[in-house]
C-alpha cells in the first residue's frame, strides 16, 4: 500500500509531477494491501501459462508439411486430448502446490524489500534487473537440473518432467512437486539478490514462464525475438535434452547455452545436432 492518500500527496513526497505510468500505478495500488499485489504473480501464473501455449496447439491441430518444417520432432503429433490432459495435470499442480507456495512465500518477498510504492523504476533499471534474475536463475537451474539427473534424483522426481520426450508447451512446468519448489528457488534467487520493484518482480515471472514455454513448445519458430538474445538456448536446444531423456549428459541449462559450454556438458548436443538436423530434413522431404 502507498504511503500517500492521493495523487497530490504522491507528487509532494516525489518533488515532482507523476508520470502517467506512475498516475497508472498510483489508481491501481493506493488502496491495496502489499499481499495482494503480490499475489498477482499466482494470478499471471495461471493466465501465463494457460494462454500463452494456445497457438502452439492451435498450430499443432492444423499440422500440414508447412507447419512440420518448423517441428523440431516431425513424427509426433499430439491430439487435443493428449494436450488437454497435459494443462489439466499442470493445473492441479499449481492448485496444489504452486499457489499456496507462492501465497504462503510472501514473508520472504517483504523480507527482501521487494517494493510496492513510487517512484517506479526506470525502463533500464527494470532490464538490467531481468538480465541479472535470468543469469542468476540460469546458473543455479543449470546445478540443480544437473543434479536431479543422478540416479535417486532422476528415479524420484525428475523422470515426470522427462515424460515427454517431445515437448509441448503446455509441459514446460509439467513436473514432479519436489522439482517445482527446487527450481523454484532458482527464480527467486535473482529478486532476492537484487530487489527491485514488484512490478519488475511480475515481468521476471511472465517473461520467464514466456521463456520456458517456447523453449518446450515443440518448434523452432524463426520469427521469435528470443533469436536476437546472445547464448540464448532455445526450443531446439531444450527438445534434445528431452529426446535423449534421463541418461542425457547435455543440455541442462534452462535459458542461456554458456553453461553447458563452460562445464562441457554440450558435447553430446554437437554431435547429434548435426545428426537430428540431417532426420529432420530427411523427415521433411517424405
Ligand atoms: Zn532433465
Ligand atoms: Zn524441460
Amino acid at each position: 500500500m502507498l504511503p500517500f492518500q492521493t495523487l497530490e500527496g504522491a507528487e509532494v513526497f516525489l518533488g515532482r509531477n507523476l508520470t502517467f505510468a506512475e498516475t497508472l500505478w498510483f489508481k491501481y495500488s493506493a488502496r491495496k494491501p502489499d499481499y495482494i499485489l503480490y499475489c498477482h504473480n499466482t494470478l499471471f501464473l495461471f493466465i501465463f501459462y494457460t494462454l500463452v501455449p494456445l497457438p502452439f496447439v492451435v498450430i499443432e491441430l492444423m499440422r500440414s508439411k508447412k507447419i512440420d518444417q518448423f517441428k523440431i520432432q516431425p513424427k509426433i503429433k499430439n491430439s487435443l486430448s493428449d494436450m488437454f490432459d497435459c494443462y489439466r495435470k499442470v493445473m492441479l499442480t499449481f492448485v496444489l502446490v504452486v499457489g499456496p507456495l507462492q501465497i504462503f512465500s510472501y514473508p520472504v518477498i517483504e523480507m527482501i524489500g521487494i517494493r510496492t510504492s513510487l517512484p517506479l523504476p526506470s525502463g533500464w533499471e527494470m532490464f538490467w534487473q531481468i538480465v541479472v534474475y535470468f543469469l542468476v536463475e540460469d546458473y543455479a537451474n543449470y546445478w540443480l537440473h544437473r543434479l536431479l539427473h543422478n540416479g535417486w534424483g532422476y528415479q524420484k522426481i525428475h523422470r515426470v518432467h522427462h515424460e515427454y520426450t517431445a515437448p509441448i508447451g503446455f509441459a514446460a512446468p509439467y513436473a514432479h512437486w519436489a522439482e517445482i519448489i527446487v527450481l523454484g528457488f532458482a527464480s527467486f534467487l535473482g529478486p532476492l539478490i537484487v530487489p527491485g520493484h514488484m512490478i519488475t518482480f511480475w515481468l521476471w515471472f511472465i517473461l520467464r514462464q514466456m521463456e520456458a514455454i517456447e523453449t518446450h513448445s515443440g518448434y523452432e519458430c524463426p520469427w521469435s525475438p528470443s533469436k536476437f538474445i546472445p547464448f540464448y538456448g532455445g526450443a531446439i536446444y531444450h527438445d534434445y535434452h528431452h529426446y535423449v531423456g534421463g541418461n542425457c549428459q547435455s543440455n541442462f541449462a534452462s535459458v542461456f547455452t554458456y553453461c553447458d559450454y563452460i562445464y562441457g556438458t554440450n558435447k553430446g548436443y554437437r554431435y547429434q545436432k548435426e545428426v537430428l538436423e540431417k532426420t529432420r530434413e530427411k523427415s521433411k522431404q517424405k
